[in-house]
């Protein structure tokens, strides 16, 4: 196909670049804008590579103006909520000389699957981003940072930071108080530094049991932010680690260690959702206990919330995509109707929509609900410069042209052709033939034509698309009523794109496929997945309102260019919407189109 120098191509690819100044402010662009003309981050040193603060002071100058970092937990498929994320710390990194990390948070030692971090950088370099800046690849994984982790710990406790608590669960839980209610101290929180030293090592070493104790920092138990009342930064966890194997029985908290493997990384910019909000003050504390011990580089990375991607009709908890999958009410993680990066991947979204969604959403600090059509909009915006068109019958109902063999001549067929794309003439035509046997839209047709109907009723004149003009003489019926077959007549000199093809006006235009060149194909029609909004939100139950339409297999017939569809090919099926040659189960000779989403809102409706 050849390159386009058209402004719609223009357009799509600066978006594709994601070009600054395309992208509307936002308040972290402002943070970061200030942070830049004061040079808050000007003057520090990288080594290249993560480490402490010793490490980094032996290195180069930053390359990097900004560092930001995408950090998923590897025990589960991303979703666009994901996206969101991905396109945020990427594009902030790529729009202010930065660079983003792609990290792997798997400090916990449950089962992790390879599955899981691979589908993760896929799903990172198929949204259009890179992790590889200047032949370095910055993708980490927060278990190498163990070692250091156990290290900033042992720290704490040597100055007087962190105790050993051996306190039960419950009176852990019972002792933290509550809101209105400061907690009480633990017996065991006036430990010595030594004392609580020798029994970290104790817990170290597999002396005690799981859940026998826990290292907690020391803050303030009256804190009225509950976080930092002591919270808890190590636990035992007698546990195989899928990178470190057996070398730890005890793992430090997500809390401890997330600000920890920002700090050894270099991140200026520690981008969050705002549930993490409450943790800020723990995250600071932290970091400022280490960075006042010699540990970690300066200045220390900041914390900042933005608001998490809440879309109507969509679900976007790891656990309950799960449980869509395991209880069988989608086919896998990658069904079309998931909200999945894989999953709108098969169903026909692109990267450019999906970038172009992030950036139209934009981020802010409340709470809301992006309506589902914001993405179905952006995809339309992104195909429709792009997408070959094509013509396809969804509901076939025959149509027969009676007068064929006297005004054409039996057997005869008449050659059509239509633009590739009708803004592209470069892009060249696609061919078709016209015989006495169509397909039709069965909802072309109405015996007693509804007012406004100006369709194929008796009677009537409709163009068939890049064809002639025909005249309804009525239909075939059978024994149940229902139509078999439309007849009509074809009006002589009214060939689309001869001279005086005009001269007879018509109302209506309806799309057609031959009988002679159509091609069988199968069609998924796909609709939202829930019919409720919001399906889970106040903790409802969104096994209720799974929605039993959606999805509707379709045998349909397509024209003959489509033939050569690619898998992952997408195209605009004239008149019903932007469909896509399914990425799995889509051949040569066994055609499935995936309907990405109609030519118009619908749902709003
Ligand atoms: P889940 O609760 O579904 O497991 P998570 O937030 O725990 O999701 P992580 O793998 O820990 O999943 O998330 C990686 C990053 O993606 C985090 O920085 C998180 O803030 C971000 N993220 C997750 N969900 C959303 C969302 N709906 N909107 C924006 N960012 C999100
Ligand atoms: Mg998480």
């Amino acid at each position: 196909m050849s390159v386009n120098h058209n402004n719609e191509a223009q357009k799509a690819d600066a978006s594709k670049a994601g070009a600054t100044s395309h992208a509307p402010s936002n308040f972290l662009r402002q943070i970061i804008e200030n942070d830049l003309n004061a040079g808050t981050y000007a003057a520090r040193r990288w080594a290249g590579q993560p480490g402490d603060a010793a490490t980094q002071q032996a290195g180069q100058p930053d390359p990097a103006k900004i560092r930001t970092r995408f950090p998923p937990e590897p025990n589960g498929y991303l979703h666009v909520g994901h996206a969101k994320s991905i396109c945020l710390n990427f594009g902030l990194a790529r729009d202010y000389g930065g660079i983003c990390h792609l990290r792997y948070d798997d400090t916990n030692p449950e089962k992790e699957d390879q599955e899981y971090v691979d589908s993760i950088a896929d799903a990172v370099q198929w949204l259009g981003f890179d992790w590889n800046a200047g032949g370095v690849e910055h993708r980490y994984y927060a278990s190498n940072y163990f070692d250091f982790m156990y290290r900033a710990a042992e720290h704490l406790i040597e100055t007087g930071k962190a105790y050993v608590d051996e306190q039960t669960p419950e009176q852990m839980r019972a002792n933290r108080g509550d809101f209105t209610t400061p907690g009480k101290d633990s017996p065991f929180r006036t430990r010595t530094p030594a004392e609580n030293l020798a029994r970290f090592r104790e817990m170290r070493d597999g002396k005690l049991p799981d859940g026998a104790a826990v290292l907690r920092a020391k803050i303030d138990m009256a804190s009225p932010n509950i976080n930092l009342r002591d919270p808890a930064i190590y636990r035992i966890k007698h546990a195989e680690h899928h990178n470190t194997g057996n070398s730890w029985c005890i793992y430090p908290m997500y809390t401890f260690a997330h600000p920890i493997e920002d700090a050894l990384e270099n991140i200026t910019h520690s981008l969050c959702t705002l549930e993490f909000e409450d943790q800020r003050p723990f995250y600071d504390w932290l970091l400022d206990r280490l960075r006042e011990g010699g540990l970690i580089n300066s200045p220390q990375p900041r914390q900042y919330e933005f608001a998490r991607l809440n879309l109507t009709y969509v679900i976007t908890s790891k656990r309950k995509l799960a449980q869509l999958v395991n209880e069988g009410h989608v086919t896998g993680w990658d069904d079309p109707r998931m909200p999945t990066i894989v999953g709108l991947r098969r169903r026909g979204y692109t990267p450019e929509s999906i970038q172009l969604f992030a950036e139209r959403i934009g981020v802010t600090k409340d709470y809301s609900w992006i309506d589902y059509g914001t993405l179905d909009a952006c995809l339309r915006e992104d195909l429709d410069p792009k997408a070959a068109r094509a013509m396809v019958v969804l509901d076939p109902v025959k149509l027969v042209i009676t007068n064929w063999d006297q005004v054409i001549g039996a057997g005869k067929l008449d050659d059509c052709h239509a633009p590739i794309h009708p803004h592209h003439p470069e892009r060249g035509q696609r061919q078709f033939t016209f015989g006495k046997e169509l397909w039709i839209e069965r909802s072309d047709y109405e015996e007693t034509p509804p007012k406004g109907f100006f369709r194929l009723f008796p009677g009537n004149k409709v163009r068939l698309k890049y064809g002639h003009v025909i005249e309804c003489k009525g239909a075939v019926k059978d024994a149940s009523g229902k139509v078999t077959e439309v007849h009509a007549e074809l009006i002589p000199d009214t060939k689309s794109g001869t001279p005086g093809a005009d001269a007879i006006k018509v109302k209506g235009v309806i799309t057609w496929v031959g009988v002679n060149d159509g091609i069988a194909a199968e069609v998924r029609l796909y609709d939202r997945l829930f019919t409720d909004p919001q399906p889970d939100a106040g903790g409802k139950d969104f096994l209720a309102s799974l929605n039993p339409d959606s999805l509707k297999t379709v045998t349909a017939y397509v024209e003959p260019s489509l033939a050569s569809a690619k898998p992952d090919e997408k195209f605009q099926f004239e008149r019903h919407g932007y469909f896509v040659a399914d990425r799995k189960d889509h051949a040569k000779g066994k055609p499935v189109f995936n309907r990405v989403t109609g030519l118009k809102d619908s749902w709003g409706k």
